[in-house]
């Protein structure tokens, strides 16, 4: 089923003056372009209205059921500039079936994926001029959905909206790929067994923002949560992989961790590559101890956003392990946006034309 968009176009939107000067140095999530796309479902219509707006406040009644309970899900996918000037995207397919289940988690409707791949295509097709050519730059859109409901009892809402919003997005790293250091949080965690960890909902960010904070004061850019039983899950928004001295690449397997996309796909180009790929539980200790007996040789974060994160120094309270750095983070990082840049063959046809 394909839907048809009501299009209203931007009256005022930014001059190709404000735009190019905009694009120089986007950074992350400070600007928007001139339109946002929106869906709406309700029990009784299903998904209808498919609009396409300049971008601008939502109005929501007071008694919007997000407001109150947080029933909220999204997504993160960049657009891709290539060389000819072709606009691509990244497995959406993967984007759109993630939504799905975190829909079902946070009990909201199902976005079918040719819908989820019909709004990154409208935003384009009005936006386009957004996509930033320079090295590392993209589009990043975030696709959201939220209860709208006005109704203060707590069950599933039955008024839904979907929205589609793009950001341009610079170099995440200006200056080369930098190490991070994370904090290890020991007093907060940020999903629990039966939770929401594996949902992309709003609450599993909220919950992240005090230890987050507490990282900072520590001298660390992010925080890596641990579970129950001591095993590693994640950082705050990057999944985590370690690579063994005999070239094996581990990364932490459990229902609590959001399932990467960045992270499936470093795996299986290290897979093509012959590493031997496990997805298991990892301890703390077992981290610790492999990075002591030099077993582990590269520790690094990968996510969306920047994409592969070497990290420099693991803190906790009372220790300090320098993390070891080598080869294999930095160009598994460069195969990946290679082929996201139209540089390196889509073997695996990971590319989607927008
Ligand atoms: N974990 C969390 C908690 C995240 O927010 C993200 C970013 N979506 C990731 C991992 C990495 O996922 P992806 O590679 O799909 O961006």
């Amino acid at each position: 089923p394909t839907l048809e968009f009501q299009v209203t176009r931007n009256l005022a939107p930014k001059t190709d003056a404000e735009r190019a000067e905009i694009l120089k140095n986007p950074g992350f999530g400070d600007y928007f372009t001139d339109h946002m796309v929106d869906i709406c479902w309700s029990e009784n219509g299903g998904w209808h209205r498919p609009r396409v707006q300049p971008y601008g406040p939502i109005s929501l009644d007071p008694a919007a059921s997000v407001l109150h309970y947080g029933q909220e899900i999204f997504e993160g996918i960049k657009a891709y500039r290539h060389a000819d000037g072709s606009i691509w995207t990244f497995r959406p397919d993967q984007n759109a079936q993630r939504l799905q289940r975190s829909a079902q988690r946070m009990a909201l409707p199902q976005l079918p994926e040719e819908y989820f791949l019909q709004s990154l295509k409208e935003a384009i097709k009005v936006d386009g001029a957004w996509v930033p050519s320079g090295e590392d730059q993209s589009l990043y859109f975030r696709p959201f959905m939220f209860a709208k409901e006005a109704f203060l009892g707590v069950r599933p809402a039955k008024k839904v909206a979907y929205y589609l919003i793009s950001s341009p997005a610079g170099a995440y790293f200006s200056g080369g790929v930098k190490p991070v250091n994370i904090w290890l949080s020991e007093n907060y965690a940020r999903a629990g067994k039966g939770g929401t960890g594996a949902a992309k909902t709003g609450g599993n960010y909220a919950a992240s923002l005090l230890p987050q904070a507490e990282a900072y004061e520590q001298g660390c850019q992010q925080v890596v949560f641990l579970n129950e039983e001591g095993n590693v899950e994640e950082l705050g928004g990057m999944n985590v992989i370690f690579v063994f001295k005999d070239g094996t690449i581990v990364t932490p397997q459990s229902d609590s961790i959001l399932p990467g996309i960045t992270r499936a796909s470093i795996l299986q180009l290290a897979e093509d590559r012959g590493h031997k790929v496990e997805r298991r539980a990892v301890s703390l200790q077992e981290w610790r101890d492999g990075v002591a007996s030099g077993d582990i040789v590269e520790v690094f974060a990968c996510g969306t956003a920047a994409v592969v994160t070497p990290i420099g120094l693991l803190k906790g309270p009372g220790f300090e392990d320098v993390q070891p750095t080598g080869e294999v983070a930095l160009s598994l990082r460069e195969e990946l946006t290679d082929i996201q840049y139209g540089r390196r063959e889509d073997k695996h046809g990971w590319l989607v034309r927008l």
